[in-house]
């Protein structure tokens, strides 16, 4: 059985038999039976199928951000940013379906994979699970989509849209379930590939119980993102942008800033800055629009937080500020977690080398350039990183100096285009980019087929 509980109110929102390992059989054996099928029905019809859909998805914006607040807790306004994601991206791979080339003397083609697994998380419910399966089905394949047990509700809705949209039945499964609904789906003989995105430890798992297989599997991972501030910044304007990149979704983005590495010079100013924002934010109920900080996803997410900050505090690590704190969860628990600006953390500390999916920033200093730089590729992942500096010879060293798949210039750290492709480097992905066309490179093969009709005696 799973449940999702609103982590502000503590209230049940929705609830669920989890799916058995014969139930995803089922589901892939409906999808399997569905798949030649689906991938033979005229382009035309599937690309109409994506426009009604991202039209549902907007008749049904407000009772979808209501139910993304209800089960996640992030603010209203980033729900309602996250369902009209959905419907710009339902209609712009409309516009986009994988293209076949003439090369040379062959037809190149990206066929299908055939059943694609799709495995997804609860912070980004709809959108997220939206821009894998969308291209996917464009594509030609068949989905079974497991999204995550705290989220069933929005999943359901969802997967209702693409239905009233036309959809026949088998081309879409939806499995509801934890990580063993997960384990039984990636272990299916039957699948063609895999389509995750989670924590780097889900993603370690899952590719190593496909790698034997050789299916295909693209991996979204975690992220512990730097921020460089160079003694020459617009410091007022960094500030903003860390503070937005790090309370994003309550601190619960892949993308958020965790770290932020200033130069001396700059250091003092900065902290104070980030400090002062920090203790402005209020904290509360998502739904309510004066609401800067909801709760985390849980009351155990808000318990880890505590306890890792409490053991770097221990090791040395100073609290330079936090935010007022409030009461949520009711029934939940205590599911609020202050946003909360951290100095002096020990090298050794667990927070520079593991992502805590909290509004936790770290602040740094070094005394030079190359300091900096190093410092920000000094851990395992490479998601998203960003530079602050008016030079522009600085600014244009960063691409090349940041290991991360998304970087930006006197930006927030976790802005990105829908176009452009998204991926971690490092253990933050397997660098099989989403976003854009760039997504067809994992939900397709390609063919490439020579000659033509026999000559004619
Ligand atoms: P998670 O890894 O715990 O779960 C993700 C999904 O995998 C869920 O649906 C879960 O039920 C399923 N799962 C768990 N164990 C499984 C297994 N052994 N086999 C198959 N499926 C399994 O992650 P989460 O807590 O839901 O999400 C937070 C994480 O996601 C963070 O690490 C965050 O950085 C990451 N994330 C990454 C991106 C990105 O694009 N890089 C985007 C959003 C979130």
């Amino acid at each position: 059985m799973i449940s999702s509980v609103n982590p502000t109110t503590g209230t049940v929102i929705h609830t669920a038999q989890a799916a058995t390992a014969d139930e995803v059989a089922e589901s892939v054996g409906r999808a399997q039976a569905a798949q030649l099928s689906w991938a033979s029905t005229p382009l035309d019809e599937r690309i109409a199928l994506l426009h009604r859909f991202g039209d549902l998805v907007r008749r049904d914006g407000d009772l979808l951000a209501d139910l993304i607040v209800a089960e996640m807790g992030k603010l209203r306004a980033e729900a309602v940013g996250e369902v009209e994601w959905t419907v710009l991206s339902a209609h712009w791979y409309a516009e986009h379906p994988p293209r076949t080339e003439q090369v040379a003397g062959a037809t190149v083609r990206p066929t299908p994979l055939g059943v694609l697994a799709v495995i997804t998380p609860w912070n980004v419910p709809l959108h997220t699970p939206a821009w894998k399966w969308l291209p996917a089905l464009l594509a030609g394949n068949t989905v079974v989509w497991k999204p995550s047990e705290l989220t069933p509700a929005v999943a359901v809705h969802a997967a209702g849209l693409l239905a009233e949209a036309g959809l026949p039945a088998g081309v879409l499964e939806l499995v509801l379930g934890a990580g063993d609904t997960g384990r039984a789906l990636v272990n299916d003989p039957r699948i063609g590939g895999v389509h995750f995105t989670g924590s780097t430890d889900t993603g370690r798992a899952i590719a190593q119980a496909v790698a034997g297989r050789l299916v295909p599997c693209a991996l979204e991972l975690g992220g512990l993102n730097p921020v460089l501030v160079f003694a020459d910044a617009d410091i007022e304007h960094a500030a903003d942008c860390i503070i937005a990149a790090g309370v994003s979704i309550n601190g619960q983005k892949c993308t958020a800033t965790r770290r932020v590495i200033v130069h001396e010079a700059a250091a003092d100013e900065l902290t104070a800055t980030l400090a002062d924002r920090v203790k402005a934010l209020v904290g509360g109920d998502p739904a309510d629009p004066a609401t800067a900080l909801g709760p985390l996803v849980t009351a155990a997410a808000a318990g880890k937080a505590r306890s890792l900050v409490a053991a770097a505090v221990q090791t040395g690590a100073r609290v330079v500020a936090e935010s007022p704190r409030v009461v949520t969860g009711g029934d939940a628990g205590d599911t609020f977690f202050p946003a909360t600006l951290l100095a002096d953390l020990d090298p050794a500390d667990r927070l520079r080398s593991h992502e805590l999916f909290a509004p936790v920033i770290a602040v740094e200093s070094v005394s030079d350039d190359d300091a900096a730089w190093r410092l920000a590729n000094a851990s395992d992942y490479g998601l998203s990183a960003a530079v602050h500096t008016r030079d522009p010879e600085r600014a244009a060293q960063a691409p090349a100096r940041l290991r991360a798949g998304v970087i930006n210039v006197n930006r927030r750290g976790d802005a990105v285009d829908l176009e452009a492709p998204f991926g971690g480097m490092k253990s933050s992905g397997n660098g099989l980019s989403e976003g854009g066309e760039y997504v067809y490179a994992s939900l397709t093969r390609l063919q490439a087929a020579y000659g033509g009709w026999p000559r004619q005696r």
